[in-house]
């Protein structure tokens, strides 16, 4: 691993996701929420920036489940993650699709440094709450962004229902992630997350709840964003 900017990356996190990888493309394994929700997320990013050409980079890309839908749509997305395996996964997995992404364990400090506002639009889905210092992510994140470029993220919001749905349930109910994935003081509120932003120098744009059912593995953009939130943000032009 690259030690070179690694203050912002918790070893615990990554050795849980890497423990995951082999089972990443499974949609009935541990990253089967993910499978659901992502079809939503990329028509999210599609219905908002035109795709064909756009430079896109994925943070914490994991084994890459957006950035090859967002492949598909005709981007050419740079998939960053700190964790190796998942990253190796990744790239196995485009001779499946036989799509094309340029996958790196990089940081996002790392990317950010070396290709700044570079990115048309930049996606971050699910990983501001595994991150020890969320404001120098969002930094980065804004730091890569072209001038009136679009910056998307999901995360889960610190309220009881995400404690419940997220942790208890997923965790302790039903089993279907891993024990010990989420750390409840790790959730951002949209507004805490929406200062974050601000303070980097985006306007955000749009909050939305992701409603998930994980009996019928349906999902859905909606009003309420007590438990999963998509929301987009624009670097001024
Ligand atoms: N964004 C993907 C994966 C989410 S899982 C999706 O939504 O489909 C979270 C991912 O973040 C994991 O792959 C994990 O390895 C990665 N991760 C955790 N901490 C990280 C950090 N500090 N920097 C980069 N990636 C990190």
């Amino acid at each position: 691993m690259n030690t070179e900017h690694t203050a912002n990356v918790s070893p615990d996190e990554i050795a849980r996701f890497e423990s995951l990888a082999s089972r990443w493309w499974d949609p009935d394994g541990e990253s089967r929420p993910l499978h659901d929700l992502n079809p939503v997320r990329a028509d999210y990013v599609a219905a908002r920036v035109d795709l064909r050409g756009a430079r896109v980079a994925d943070v914490g890309c994991g084994g890459g489940l957006l950035s090859e839908a967002l492949a598909r749509a005709g981007a050419r997305v740079t998939g960053i993650d700190m964790g190796l395996k998942v990253i190796e996964i990744a790239r196995l997995h485009l001779h499946e699709s036989g799509l094309e992404v340029d996958y790196r364990q990089q940081s996002s400090a790392e990317l950010a440094q070396a290709e700044p506002a570079s990115f048309d639009a930049v996606c971050c889905m699910e990983l501001i709450e595994h991150v020890p210092d969320p404001a120098a992510l969002v930094r980065d994140l804004a730091a890569m962004l072209k001038p009136g470029g679009w910056l998307f993220m999901s995360t889960l919001n610190r309220t009881p229902a995400a404690f419940g749905a997220a942790i208890l349930g997923a965790e302790y109910i039903t089993r279907m992630l891993p024990r010990g994935t989420h750390h409840y003081a790790q959730f951002l509120k949209p507004s805490e997350l929406g200062r974050l932003l601000r303070h980097a120098g985006l306007e955000l744009e749009e909050v939305s709840g992701l409603g998930y059912n994980p009996l019928t593995r349906k999902a859905w953009l909606s009003r309420i964003t007590a438990v999963n939130y998509l929301l987009c943000a624009r670097k001024p032009a």
